[in-house]
């Protein structure tokens, strides 16, 4: 079981949460999805451009678990920016899940109309059709172009964030409004000079732990939500067995102390929404 998060509006958000990008919907991410339930994971996390929501949908519910127990995640796809077409992206992605409401829906990346997106997002949270709302992919220059005139604060900005890539700038400015940071590739994408690190290896061992809870729980332990992927049901135990044990301040210092400042993606780089777009097209 994970510990709990309260976000900027109130709403509870299990810390440890599920990642299911690149797992494809051809069975594999229902199959991963039940496992991951089973293992004790109650927030998962997916997106119009991951493809599987619907299998997401189906697992949850086949999980039997109540579907109040399980925060449910998903993103908006820049083909569905602006606000008429958010209000229908919103609406698609409901359907696909098969629910009638998400804990928290996010702009998935920051280009075009985000301004009219985030629009119809807050109309959806009055709504009722989500819970919380949130951002990803915001850098400190893209987010004082937009947040400052966002009329709701959002919830969460899921950007990448990993020991060796810890976004000491956007957190702080995020810190302002309460904002939390969500870690996508919180295990560096499997990076091995991450995974093989020494310093995190060496303290994994005194523990008893593996080099990747010790880096999940250094995530969590910075107040952080993160969500690895894994869709290898002994890798997806063990990703959520972290609270049994607690970094020591001092072990903290060092794997703060391993931060490059340098994530591997740059979403300022110019044509990065024109790529991104081309190469996960949502044609509906
Ligand atoms: P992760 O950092 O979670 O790494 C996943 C990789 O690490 C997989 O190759 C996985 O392999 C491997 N892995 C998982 N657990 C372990 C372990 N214990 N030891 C060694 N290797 C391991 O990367 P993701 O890119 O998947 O990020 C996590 C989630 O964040 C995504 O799934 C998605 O939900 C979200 N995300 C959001 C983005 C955004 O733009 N907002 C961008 C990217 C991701 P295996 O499956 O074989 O275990």
């Amino acid at each position: 079981m994970t510990d709990t998060i309260t976000l900027n509006d109130g709403v509870k958000i299990p810390a440890v949460g599920f990642g299911t990008f690149l797992i494809p919907a051809d069975g594999s991410t229902y199959k991963a999805v039940r496992e991951a339930l089973d293992a004790g994971y109650r927030h998962i996390d997916t997106a119009t451009a991951y493809y599987n929501e619907e299998e997401v949908g189906n697992a949850v519910r086949d999980s039997g678990i109540p579907r109040e127990e399980i925060f449910i995640t998903s993103k908006l796809w820049v083909s569905h920016f602006g606000y008429e077409r958010a209000l229908i992206g919103v609406e698609r992605s409901l359907k696909k899940l098969g629910m009638d409401y998400m804990d928290l829906y996010l702009l998935h990346q920051p280009y075009g109309d985000v301004a009219g997106a985030w629009q119809a997002l807050e109309e959806a949270k009055k709504a009722g059709k989500i819970r919380s709302i949130g951002v990803s992919n915001m850098t400190v220059k893209i987010w004082n172009v937009y947040v400052p005139h966002f009329a709701t604060m959002p919830s969460v900005n899921q950007i990448e964030c990993n020991p060796l890539a810890q976004q000491k700038e956007i957190r702080k400015i995020m810190g302002a409004g309460n904002v939390k940071v969500e870690c996508w590739g919180p295990l560096g994408q499997g990076n091995r000079t991450l995974l093989e690190n020494e310093t995190i290896r060496a303290i994994g061992e005194k523990y008893g732990k593996n080099s990747a809870q010790v880096i999940l729980r250094f995530e969590v332990q910075e107040d952080m939500i993160t969500l690895p992927k894994s869709a290898n049901p002994e890798r997806i135990r063990s990703n959520l067995d972290i609270f049994d044990f607690a970094l020591a301040e001092d072990e903290m210092n060092q794997i703060r102390a391993l931060d490059t400042g340098k994530p591997s993606h740059d979403p300022d780089a110019p044509g990065v929404g024109e790529y991104l777009i081309s190469h996960y097209p949502i044609n509906d």
